[in-house]
C-alpha cells in the first residue's frame, strides 16, 4: 500500500488567504505575543508567527520580558493585554522562567482572546462542548483530518500523549466528532498493542522515531504532531516514516504537516476574536 502524505502547507494557505480577504475588509486585528525566554526554537517560532501575521495583514506586538522575568511581570502584563481593546488575540509563549507555570499564567488570558486555548477555563469549555478557542495544534489535526476528507464518526482514534496542549484538547475535539477516542501516555502498557487498533493514530509526544511500523495498523491515517529538533539542524516527528512507509495508509510530513496550519489557526482565531470572520 503507497502511504498518501498529508501536507498542511495546501490548507495553510487557504486559511490564510481567507483569513486574508476577512482582516482586509474590517479594522485592523492585532495578535500580541507574551515572551519570557531566550531559547532560541521558541524565538524563531514566535518570529514565524510575526511574519505569518504581516502575511495576512494581522498587527502584531512581541512583549519581550527577557528570561529573567518574574510571574507578576508576566501576568500583570498578559492582563494588560486582555484589557487592550486594541488587541485581540492573546499568546503566552513557553518555555517560562524556572518556577513559573503556564497553566496558572494562562489563566490571566481573557477567554474572548485566548487564541491559543491556554487558559484552562478554554479547556474546560472544549471539554463541555461550549465555544472556545481549541490550542491551534488541536485545531489544525482536526482542520487535517477534515480537509482530507477522513471520516471520524464511529472511527477508532488514538492520541498519544495527554498534555493541555495538544493531546487532551485534541482527545475532546475528536470525541465531539464522535470517534471512540483512547488517550496514550507515558504510563501506558504495552503501546503498540493501543496504538495498533487505530483507524486514526495521532502522535503528540516529543520524542523522535518513537511510532514504528508494530504501532501502526495497516491503513491507518497517522498524524505527527512532534517537532524535535535533530543534530543537523532539522526537525524530525514523533512517527518514523521510513518504518511506516506503504504500512500507514496516509501520514504527514514533519515539517509540512501539521505546523504550517497550526500558525495559519492562530491568525484565524485572532481575525474571529476580533469579529472579521
Ligand atoms: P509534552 O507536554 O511534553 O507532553 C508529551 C506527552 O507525551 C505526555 O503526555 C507524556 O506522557 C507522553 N509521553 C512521553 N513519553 C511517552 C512514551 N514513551 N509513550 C507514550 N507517551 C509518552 O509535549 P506537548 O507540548 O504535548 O508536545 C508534544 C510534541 O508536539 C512535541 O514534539 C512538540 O514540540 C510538538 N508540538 C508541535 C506543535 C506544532 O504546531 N506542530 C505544537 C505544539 C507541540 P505523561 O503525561 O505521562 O508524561
Amino acid at each position: 500500500m503507497k502511504t498518501q502524505t498529508l501536507t498542511g502547507k495546501e490548507l495553510a494557505a487557504a486559511i490564510r488567504a481567507e483569513t486574508a480577504a476577512r482582516v482586509a475588509a474590517g479594522p485592523q486585528p492585532k495578535l500580541a505575543v507574551v515572551v519570557a525566554t531566550a531559547d532560541e526554537a521558541s524565538l524563531w517560532y514566535v518570529r514565524s508567527i510575526a511574519k505569518a501575521a504581516a502575511g495576512v495583514g494581522i498587527a502584531f506586538d512581541l512583549a519581550d520580558l527577557g528570561p529573567e522575568t518574574t510571574s507578576t511581570e508576566i501576568r500583570e502584563t498578559l492582563e494588560r493585554l486582555s484589557a487592550d481593546p486594541d488587541v485581540h488575540g492573546v499568546i503566552l509563549q513557553t518555555p517560562l522562567p524556572r518556577g513559573a507555570s503556564a497553566q496558572e499564567l494562562a489563566a490571566a488570558i481573557d477567554p474572548a482572546k485566548d487564541v491559543d486555548g491556554a487558559n484552562p477555563l478554554s479547556l474546560g469549555r472544549l471539554a463541555a462542548g461550549l465555544p472556545a478557542f481549541a490550542p491551534a495544534t488541536a485545531a489544525a489535526v482536526l482542520a487535517l483530518l477534515d480537509h482530507y476528507g477522513v471520516e471520524l464518526a464511529g472511527r477508532r482514534a488514538v492520541v498519544v500523549g495527554r498534555s493541555t496542549v495538544v493531546g487532551k484538547p485534541l482527545a475532546h475535539l475528536l470525541l465531539d466528532r464522535n470517534a471512540t477516542v483512547t488517550v496514550c501516555h507515558s504510563r501506558t502498557r504495552d503501546l503498540p498493542s493501543v496504538t495498533s487498533t487505530a483507524e486514526v493514530l495521532v502522535a503528540a509526544v516529543g520524542r523522535a522515531g518513537l511510532i514504528g511500523a508494530e504501532h501502526v495498523a495497516p491503513g491507518a491515517v497517522v498524524i505527527d504532531v512532534g517537532t524535535n529538533p535533530t543534530e543537523d539542524g532539522g526537525l524530525a516527528g514523533d512517527v518514523d516514516p521510513t518504518a511506516v512507509a506503504d504500512r500507514a495508509g496516509a501520514l504527514t510530513p514533519v515539517p509540512g504537516g501539521v505546523g504550517p496550519v497550526t500558525t495559519a489557526l492562530l491568525l484565524r482565531h485572532t481575525a474571529q476574536s476580533a469579529g472579521l470572520m
